[in-house]
């Protein structure tokens, strides 16, 4: 009965307050959410209150640690523009490993530097490649830990890019459909070495179908595809290319990564690679692009994973180097926007630090 007397009539603040909240709530809610009946500061007077009615969380479960495995013994080399990042042997690896993985990190993202390159990448897909020993170092040490592994051939090729050259002259033209077979044989290849997930990230064309149909004639049907679906040829990349030593020798990525200029276009990607196989899809950078997460998180509903890439994460060490912000806040509040912007999964090198952060609140 007080249902119906609210409804009717329609007060003037309902009208006007209708149409903002038109998708989740009748007018007969918001008759009384206008001020003075009203006030949203209730809500905010103390920590736990706050926490209490908090739409979003930051919690350890949603984080993935990107971690780069090089060739030799004892080996952790600084990155001059990741200050906290290391390209680290594999002992020194599963020693990084372990750490993140007592914090409650559930996932590392691992990729390889090689002791060599050439114009086949052959060491992204050969058994003993740098990837392959870390996975099945990893996975027999600490077998709880989640090991997702890079898949692109961008590290492992004299050229650096991303895919094969048109043999002979120096156009530099990434060839597609070529590029697939490889692709697929080196995502096949850390499935055999145990990763528990397989993240391609070369942007190829078909290259989800051409991975699933490698891994489950291999018998890796379980194996799940973790797709950057929407990666976008970025600036924000600039500190990545020393640490995993990938930089194209001449040209860019702009051929094969999407122009950030798009939108609709990243959820046709998306959409592409979720009708070819992929369980998970990637949005990368984040920060810059939240309208994509959260558009393919509303369009698809799917596991969305968003990577803050290097330049996020060096920006913020940066400033905060020079006493001009706060480390910890931002790099909460940045988390934070792309949780709320709908990513249920977070790449960042602050992953074990974020953790540390989240066992203090
Ligand atoms: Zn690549």
């Amino acid at each position: 009965m007080k249902e119906a007397k609210l409804r009717h009539p329609v007060t003037r603040s309902e009208q006007m307050i209708a149409p903002l909240s038109r998708f989740r709530y009748g007018p007969a809610v918001h008759s009384q959410s206008i001020f003075p009946a009203y006030r949203p500061r209730r809500l905010r007077q103390s920590p736990a209150l706050r926490r209490l009615v908090a739409e979003t969380r930051l919690s350890v479960e949603q984080l993935v640690l990107p971690l780069f495995v090089c060739t030799g013994q004892k080996t952790r080399r600084p990155i001059a523009a990741m200050p906290g990042v290391f390209q680290l042997s594999i002992d020194e690896l599963e020693r990084e490993a372990q750490r993140t993985s007592e914090l409650g990190v559930p996932a590392v993202l691992l990729f390889g530097l090689p002791a060599t390159k050439n114009d086949r990448a052959t060491g992204a897909y050969s058994r003993n490649g740098i990837v392959q020993q870390a996975v099945r170092r990893l996975k027999k040490a600490i077998p709880q830990l989640l090991v997702i592994t890079d898949v692109c051939l961008c590290e492992y090729m004299s050229h650096g890019h991303c895919g094969l050259l048109e043999p002979g002259k120096k156009t530099g033209r990434v060839l597609n459909d070529p590029t697939l077979k490889l692709i697929a044989q080196t995502a096949a290849s850390h499935a055999e070495a145990g990763a528990d997930i397989v993240a391609p990230s070369d942007m190829m064309d078909g290259r989800v179908r051409a991975i699933r149909e490698r891994l489950d004639q291999a018998g890796f049907t379980d194996v799940p595809i973790m797709s950057y679906a929407a990666k976008y040829a970025s600036a924000y990349y600039g500190p990545f290319r020393e640490a995993a030593q990938s930089a194209p020798h001449f040209g860019d990525r702009r051929s094969y990564q999407m122009d950030s200029a798009n939108a609709d276009e990243a959820l046709r990607e998306v959409a592409l690679d979720i009708q070819e196989g992929a369980d998970i899809v990637m949005v990368k950078p984040a920060l810059a692009y939240l309208d994509i997460i959260h558009r393919v998180k509303s369009e698809f509903g799917y596991p969305t994973a968003a990577y803050a890439v290097s330049a996020e994460y060096s920006m913020i060490k940066a400033a905060s180097a020079n006493g001009w912000i706060d480390e910890r806040a931002v790099t909460m509040e940045s988390l934070l926007a792309m949780r709320r912007a709908g990513a249920d999964i977070l790449i960042t090198y602050a992953a074990a630090e974020v953790a540390r952060w989240l066992r203090e609140t």
